[in-house]
């Protein structure tokens, strides 16, 4: 497995041609981005301090489910993007996972803010069609444009709808609703399920090619306080996990986006989403026959 220090430089994205990955290969990818944070920046120190907590000791490299990253042929971790800023920063990240996915490996992202996400969509739709997300997140990061701009933190989810290359938008733990936003869920046809009237025991039913988006802040604060807006009311750890795990779909690609380092206590939120990184992994791995 490469560490950090392992970079691939975007300015040169044949670089990724480089890296020899076997097919199915969860390959991770840092996205240190966070221009497009509408309230606080900080996310974008987020993908090293998730891999120092990986790699730190405290804990082995084993999901649950018995799959060991450490020494697995199916993981590889990429390092972190080299960006530029502002939009050519939207495109280059579309590029480096674009030829990622052409690769047939499939990604991993470590945000930066959740306005990345639309970028590595964008560039999943160009191999796989009939996506659908699963989207957790406080919030429904639908807005058309917000403090003026179209590539907010806020506004990812309604990209990459108005693509129209996205089947079905599944959005699980909003707590954060609100009129204009309201308005985007019944325009865009998304199956929504605020956190009021999310019970656990009632399946999800999902089908694949299937692309997970992970907000740190669908977490309760008191479980992940590193987050920029807390929104309290959210899930258990153990709730997002039971969630992750119990997906039968193909997973093609996937995101842990909007920790925030500066917020963080104790680095508990890194433990959360360092945790996140080997059981979404776990499963994306378990899922290759
Ligand atoms: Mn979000
Ligand atoms: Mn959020």
């Amino acid at each position: 497995m490469r560490k950090k220090g392992n970079y691939l430089m975007i300015d040169n994205p044949d670089n990724i041609f480089n890296t020899e990955l076997n097919p199915d290969t969860v390959a991770l990818i840092g996205i240190p981005f966070d221009e497009y944070s509408s309230f606080m920046r900080g996310p974008a120190k987020a993908p090293s301090a998730i891999r120092q907590t990986l790699h730190n000791g405290s804990s082995n490299l084993f999901a649950e489910n018995g799959v060991n990253l450490e020494s697995h042929s199916l993981f590889c971790d990429l390092g972190d993007l080299a960006l530029p800023r502002g939009e050519d920063a939207m495109t280059a990240i579309e590029t480096a996972v674009g030829r990622l996915a052409e690769q047939k490996a499939r990604v991993l992202a470590l945000g930066g803010d959740h306005a990345v996400t639309f970028p590595v969509v964008k560039a999943l739709t160009n191999t796989h069609d009939n996506l659908t997300i699963l989207h957790l997140d406080a919030h429904p990061d639908l807005y058309d444009s917000y403090d003026g701009s179209r590539f907010s933190h806020a506004c990812p989810f309604a990209r990459i709808m108005e693509t129209g290359r996205v089947k079905r938008l599944v959005q699980v733990g909003i707590r954060g609703m609100n009129d204009e936003q309201r308005r985007q869920v019944d325009k865009f046809g998304v199956t929504c399920i605020e956190m009021k009237d999310y019970r656990s025991k009632n399946p999800i039913v999902l089908e694949g090619p299937l692309y997970l988006s992970v907000d740190m802040d669908v977490l309760d604060p008191a479980y992940a306080p590193g987050v920029s807006h807390h929104e309290p009311g959210g899930m258990s750890t153990r709730k997002v996990l039971r969630l992750i795990q119990s997906i039968q779909c193909p997973i093609v690609g996937a995101d842990i986006v909007e920790y925030n380092p500066d917020r963080d206590v104790n680095g508990m939120t890194a433990a959360v989403a360092a945790k996140l990184v080997k059981e979404i992994a776990g499963v994306m791995i378990r899922q290759v026959k």
